[in-house]
């Protein structure tokens, strides 16, 4: 795939298909549980869950695999069986779209 299906757009980035929110309520998670059984003097299972989840957070991490999405209009493509080729996120590109689709909404305003 070299092309966006949606918008057409050549210029595509891959990056790791991780929903941030769960690694963060994983965390939360994890912290909660470590105060909780702190404040029962639990101490040892504290850690252990402490440490449990942050060792489940990289599993999944190293688990799940690329996606690869659309600069311009932020289609995901998952399952593609190379990622080859595909560079991760540019800040700098990124940007550039950032503009090109601020500049479109004020059009469409005027
Ligand atoms: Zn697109």
């Amino acid at each position: 795939m070299s092309h966006c299906a949606v918008c057409g757009n050549a210029e595509l980035y891959k990056k790791k298909d991780f929903p941030h929110w769960l690694g963060l309520t994983i965390l939360a998670v994890a912290c909660l549980g470590f105060v909780l059984l702190n404040a029962l003097y639990q101490q040892w299972w504290a850690w252990v869950v402490l440490i449990g989840s942050a060792a489940f957070d990289g599993l999944l991490y190293l688990w799940v695999g690329d996606a690869v999405v659309c600069y311009r209009c932020g289609a995901h493509y998952r399952g593609l069986s190379t990622y080859d080729g595909y560079k991760p996120y540019e800040l700098v590109v990124g940007e550039r779209y950032r503009q090109e689709r601020l500049r479109r909404e004020e059009l469409k305003q005027k």
